[in-house]
């Protein structure tokens, strides 16, 4: 059974949506444009399934960015918020969710020893990076090409022309002064980063780079890499901020911090820690933290931030990760890899699958992928065929190829055998097709 192109009720509310929002979309990758195809508009979510407006249920393989780790509609998660709605959706006042889930954060990655709660990962980074400046007295932040931090100003800025340089706006909108206080470089490689802090060590705030980056596709940090990033920091006194918006909470209780153990000064987290709903968090040294007000001098705040709402489903969903649903998290990632891989294999689809803990990407090249410039010379025309057979087949893989695939504890034998089933018509489907052979890098705007 496949389900025919045209997906009429998704197309009609995707024609409505562009005349009132801009792309009809609330957040670039969603609008389908790295794939083509008319997106589809979800109406609900169970366990491992997504139902679209057409009445078509998927197996869900991009599970909301990453935060659906139990599964859509948990009823544990479901029961809080309702309850937490019962009780009113906002006070604008402290309330004991947020102690809750600051704890519930604190307990699980040792160096966190404060956080402040946010709405977004882009905030955390932001408001880390403004903590990191205001705490050293220095403006310059390093960030690695092909990280993604949100769509915060500075760190949308790509490299310039040489290998140690400062950055150019990524987009229209930042300004040059924004980007330039941003230092871009090659991801994996300490000793452009060790040459970057020889050259302006005394106007460097922080290094913030992802904990193992997953907007490129999945590229592993090398072994040692975190670790030197930590230590170079330490000697220049620049503070390290980990990124774990995405890998927190998901590739281990304790985040990628669990697999690594490098204790960064700052970590940012999101994505699995809100159940859903919009959560995020910054936290670290205390010292460091202490400088936030109202305790200290930093500016940051939110009107919704800590929300009772939000804090009830996130400290619900991480009580309710426990070590069971991480093995089954491992297992179901290795699961769909290494199908998916076979299944190209079969087709001689040249490919390669990284992972990092338990996320994966697959790449559709022949070459190791280790940094932005390898990330970004691969077929994506190839992913586009696959990604619209295993659509037609009831699977939901992320609309761009460079984006991790995301499983959680509810992807059961029952979705995984869909996902079998559809895998080797889409390894055909990526086959048949002739492109040349490599692409150019993919713009902002395939991201996020
Ligand atoms: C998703 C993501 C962000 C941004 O989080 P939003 O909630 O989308 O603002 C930041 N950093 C990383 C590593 C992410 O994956």
């Amino acid at each position: 059974m496949t389900y025919p192109s045209e997906a009429p009720a998704s197309q009609a509310l995707f024609a409505r949506a562009t005349k009132v929002i801009p792309g009809g979309v609330n957040s670039p990758v969603r609008a389908f444009q790295a794939v083509g195809g008319t997106p589809r508009f979800m109406v609900s979510g169970t366990g491992p399934y997504l139902t679209d407006a057409d009445g078509r249920e998927y197996v869900d393989l991009v599970c909301s960015w990453g935060p659906m780790i139990l599964g859509h509609a948990h009823p544990a998660v479901v029961r809080a918020l309702q309850d937490a709605a019962a009780r009113g959706t906002s006070y604008g006042t402290p309330s004991p969710g947020e102690v809750e889930l600051a704890e519930e954060i604190v307990a699980r990655v040792a160096p966190v020893e404060q956080v402040r709660l946010v709405n977004s990962g882009t905030e955390a980074t932001m408001s880390a990076i403004r903590l990191a400046r205001g705490f050293t007295g220095r403006s310059k932040v390093v960030k690695f090409a092909g990280c993604y931090h949100g769509h915060v100003d500075a760190l949308l800025a790509s490299a310039g022309s040489g290998l140690v340089t400062f950055g150019l706006p990524d987009t229209p909108g930042v300004t040059g002064a924004s980007a330039s206080d941003t230092i871009v470089l090659p991801y994996n490689d300490l000793a452009l980063v060790e040459e970057a802090f020889a050259e302006h060590g005394d106007a460097i705030a922080c290094v913030i780079t992802e904990a193992a980056a997953a907007n490129m596709g999945v590229v592993p940090p090398l072994r040692g890499f975190n670790a030197g990033l930590k230590a170079l920091c330490e000697r220049y006194g620049a503070l390290f901020i980990s990124d774990e918006v995405m890998t927190g909470f998901r590739v281990t209780r304790s985040g990628w911090y669990g697999l690594e153990g490098v204790p960064a000064d700052l970590f940012t987290f999101g994505k699995v820690m809100g159940g859903g709903l919009p959560a995020a968090a910054f936290g670290g040294r205390a010292d460091v933290m202490a400088h936030l007000a109202p305790a200290g001098p930093v500016y940051q705040a939110g009107t919704l931030s800590g929300n009772p709402l939000a804090v009830a489903a996130g400290v619900t969903q991480l009580r309710h990760c426990t070590d069971e649903v991480y093995a089954h998290v491992d297992a179901a990632s290795a699961a769909v890899s290494r199908m998916a891989s076979e299944a190209l294999t079969a087709e001689g689809v040249e490919h390669r699958v990284n992972t990092a803990g338990n996320l994966f990407s697959i790449f559709f090249c022949d070459h190791a992928v280790v940094d932005y410039a390898t990330a970004t010379r691969q077929n994506t025309l190839r992913y586009k065929a696959f990604f619209h057979e295993m659509l037609a087949r009831g699977v939901y893989l992320p609309p761009s190829a460079y984006e991790a695939w995301f499983v959680g504890a509810s992807h059961d034998d029952v979705a995984l055998s869909r996902v079998a089933e559809a895998l080797p018509h889409a390894a055909k489907a990526a086959a048949a097709v002739h492109a040349p052979e490599l692409d150019a890098p993919p713009s902002a705007e395939d991201r996020a």
